[in-house]
């Protein structure tokens, strides 16, 4: 098969800031397998987990590296590719994992929701983010996402650095203006806080009661991540007797190894393909995760409707989805997902469900640029 790489643009209507910095803009990659004829797409990326960093330019420069051994290999069978998939990063076995499962889905003529088996009717709305700010700029976040979609489910992200007043400040806000829109005939809405690892043991102590006084559903990743993973189980443990809201871990949790570590101490885990490696490892965990008796929730970062699109697939599968970046792009080039009020439902097209809606002529002038200087982006095949 040939791998092709093109580098793309991802520019946020609203930047987005948490508890470890904004972003405003991205590059990500497109990954292309070719195959007789078939074309498979995945996308990748970079991204911080505040103690696992991935760059954009060095996951490009992993599936480079590749290209050559991949001349000879085809894309099925797929467990052929296991050992060369688990030599790569996260991120980048996404990138091609995805492409993979595409070509695969094409090839075979159907979704992959279907291949598994999965109903696509069974989705649940998505929530919608509010990013850190002051208690103004959030409020305004709320409405703009209220004149795009119902939103009835809002994740809100805590771990100020203006510390445990300001996160207390926003979640009385939001709450607030949650009631009330459902005091003028608006429809209920669940609010869940995402503090990314932005409170000590101390802090995620008081705030979890009060959270719940506060109506809140979930508490995402309260404590800081460790590499360490019997440091980390140790951090959820010593959390979750005193947590009476359902806890959930995101930058803690990986790869099924972590479902199965923090499942004694959490009550869902956030699945996300760049942490995952793609869709094969995403599966396995939502399975195993519903099989040990927790709820799933289906992350992204700052994703296209790719990215998203292939989570996508697992939604019947999601308690929790909350697949909104691709939302809040003012040029995202792809289109899959659907979106029935705040409900996504997965693409119907075979492989991913996802297509290329405009050409990426920019981005090839960009990668033109690129090949002429030091930077890893001499593109194979380009
Ligand atoms: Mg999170």
């Amino acid at each position: 098969m040939e791998l092709r790489l093109l580098p793309f643009p991802l520019t946020k209507a609203v930047p987005l800031a948490i508890s470890r910095g904004t972003t405003a803009a991205v590059e990500h990659l497109l990954v292309e397998v070719e195959q007789d004829g078939l074309t498979g797409i995945g996308e990748t990326g970079g991204f911080d987990t505040g103690h696992r960093e991935f760059t954009t330019a060095a996951i490009a420069a992993e599936l480079q590296a590749l290209a050559p051994r991949l001349r000879d290999l085809a894309p099925q069978p797929l467990q052929a590719l296991e050992p060369l998939l688990a030599s790569l990063s996260p991120p980048a076995r996404c990138g091609l994992d995805l492409a993979l499962h595409d070509w695969w889905g094409k090839r075979l003529g159907v979704p992959l929701h279907r291949l598994w088996g999965l109903d696509p009717q069974l989705g649940v709305p998505t929530s919608v983010t509010l990013g850190l700010g002051s208690v103004e700029a959030v409020l305004a976040r709320l409405q703009r996402w209220w004149t795009q979609l119902p939103a009835t489910r809002i994740k809100l992200k805590l771990g100020s650095p203006e510390g445990l007043d300001h996160d207390r400040a926003l979640v009385e806000a939001v709450a607030e203006a949650l009631d009330r829109q459902q005091q003028i005939g608006g429809p209920a809405a669940e609010l869940q806080v995402d503090a990314n690892g932005g409170w000590d043991l101390e802090g995620a102590r008081a705030m979890v009661g009060w959270l719940a006084d506060h109506q809140v559903a979930l508490v995402e990743q309260p404590l800081p991540p460790i590499e360490d993973p019997e440091a980390d189980s140790a951090a959820f443990a010593a959390l979750e007797l005193d947590c009476p809201i359902a806890l959930v871990a995101d930058e803690s949790c990986w790869t099924l190894a972590d479902v199965v570590r923090l499942a004694p101490y959490v009550d869902g885990v956030n699945i996300k393909l760049l942490k995952s490696g793609g869709l094969a490892e995403a599966l396995l965990m939502a399975q195993a995760a519903r099989r040990l008796g927790l709820e799933v929730m289906l992350g992204c970062y700052s994703d296209s409707a790719l990215l998203n699109g292939a989570a996508a697939q697992l939604l019947p599968l999601v308690r929790w989805p909350d697949l909104d970046s691709h939302l809040n792009l003012v040029d995202d080039p792809f289109a899959g997902p659907t979106l029935e009020a705040d409900r996504l439902h997965p693409g119907v097209s075979p492989g991913l469900g996802v297509a290329l809606t405009t050409e990426l002529a920019g981005n090839a002038t960009a990668r033109a640029d690129r090949s002429g200087g030091e930077g890893p982006w001499p593109l194979p095949g380009a």
